[in-house]
């Protein structure tokens, strides 16, 4: 079977895994000559801890076993097993940390409640101050600006596989002999089956294929610190992840948010921080949600400076200096216990799209689902 792939961000790049992995041929098709959306814009966190119990947990927990194989056969990609750490202060923190730890599926998730001391163990770079804090040891983190370029590499040495990058796809032919999509240069390619997978591009051909959609677009800033001069050995998320992420949802997060309310500027910029160390040493610091459009086209400074007080406030230091800023879109699906929107829109082309802010991590076991349904 010859499988057409259309865009090469995560999601495109694990259905040209999966598509190959079963012995078929791909063509895999990129508007950019390299990605360059959300895909590369991310933390790489391969995040179980916050997730939704039932499918979206499952999906997770699936997807970070296949990193991590996928990661032991290409290195390039960076996958490590780093866990997670949210430091805590607070009795309401706390009591939000401990009904988290009560949840049926929180051996799953590998919760566990440490005591500052005990975290500081795991990360001795926490030195500020803290009293207790949630660990997730099935968390983990790849390099999101090279594990594209990374698969792609193993990808082209299986000899199944053509990457064409700088075309962008403007139409989908159904054609005696197959599927086929048009690109931009006027250059028709022909396969069995066309998996169109364009991120946050809801316009153009998307909008023409799917005009009613069930997705939405959400921005988030974020930044880029010099190597911390030391290793940050988890990824770090501070409590007001709690009120963004579902698994925590209920009444000690209810008192919480009663008790304690967020701090003007995240509240404003609907915030949380997550950080993670990245391979040279320097850390990855965000994020905002932004969901209101227009977007913004420039990157505002208040959310950096209160990511810079509350990274500081745990790490007890100084932050190095900040080498770099962007923003990133992703798509979501508008009814957001969905892992992602599946849809076949014309004969044998499916348009996988909105995985959110879980797109990163649940790439592989999208693709996987989307392999095993079409029979691959
Ligand atoms: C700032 C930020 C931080 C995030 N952090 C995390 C995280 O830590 N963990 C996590 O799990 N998720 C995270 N996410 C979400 C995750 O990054 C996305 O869900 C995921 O990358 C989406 O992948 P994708 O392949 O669908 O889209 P994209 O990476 O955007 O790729 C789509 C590709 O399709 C191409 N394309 C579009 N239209 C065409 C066309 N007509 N022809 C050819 N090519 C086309 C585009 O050029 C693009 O390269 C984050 C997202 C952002 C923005």
């Amino acid at each position: 079977m010859r499988v057409i792939v259309v865009g090469a961000g995560v999601l495109g790049t694990m259905h040209a895994w999966h598509a190959v992995e079963r012995g078929h041929e791909v063509v895999h098709i990129e508007r950019e000559s390299e990605a360059r959306g959300a895909s590369l814009r991310n933390f790489g966190q391969i995040w179980v801890s916050g997730r939704a119990g039932g499918e979206e947990l499952d999906t997770a927990l699936r997807a970070r076993e296949l990193w991590e194989g996928i990661g032991a056969r290409v290195p390039g990609i960076g996958f490590r097993a780093n866990g997670s750490l949210t430091p805590l202060r607070t009795a309401v923190e706390l009591a939000v940390a401990e009904a988290a730890l009560a949840r049926e599926d929180a051996p799953a998730r590998g919760y566990k409640l440490l005591t500052a001391a005990e975290a500081r163990v795991l990360n001795p770079a926490l030195r500020g101050d803290f009293t207790a804090a949630l660990w997730c040891e099935r968390d983990a983190a790849v390099e999101p600006r090279i594990a594209q370029l990374a698969l792609k590499e193993a990808l082209l040495a299986s000899g199944k596989y053509s990457f064409l990058g700088g075309r962008e796809v403007r139409d989908v032919v159904e054609g005696v002999h197959g599927r086929a999509v048009r690109d931009d240069h006027g250059d028709l390619h022909t396969g069995d089956t066309v998996i169109l997978c364009t991120g946050a591009w809801l316009g153009g051909l998307v909008r023409e294929l799917a005009p009613d959609l069930p997705v939405r677009r959400v921005r988030l800033q974020m930044m880029q610190t010099a190597p911390l001069g030391e290793p940050l050995a988890t990824s770090v998320a501070d409590p007001d992840s709690f009120r963004y992420y579902p698994a925590y949802a209920g009444e000690a997060l209810d008192a919480l948010n009663a008790a304690q309310a967020q701090d003007p500027i995240a509240a404003a910029h609907k915030m949380q921080l997550l950080m993670v160390q990245r391979a040279d040493g320097g850390l990855t610091i965000g994020d905002t949600h932004e969901y209101e459009h227009p977007f913004a086209f420039d990157v505002a400074e208040e959310p950096y400076d209160h990511l810079v007080r509350v990274v500081e406030s745990y790490l007890g230091r100084p932050l190095p200096k900040i080498q770099r800023r962007w923003a990133g879109v992703y798509a979501q699906c508008t009814d957001s216990s969905r892992v992602v929107h599946r849809q076949q829109v014309r004969n044998g082309v499916w348009l996988v799209t909105g995985p959110g802010g879980r797109g990163m991590t649940c790439s592989p076991a999208i693709a996987e689902r989307t392999a095993n349904e079409l029979e691959w």
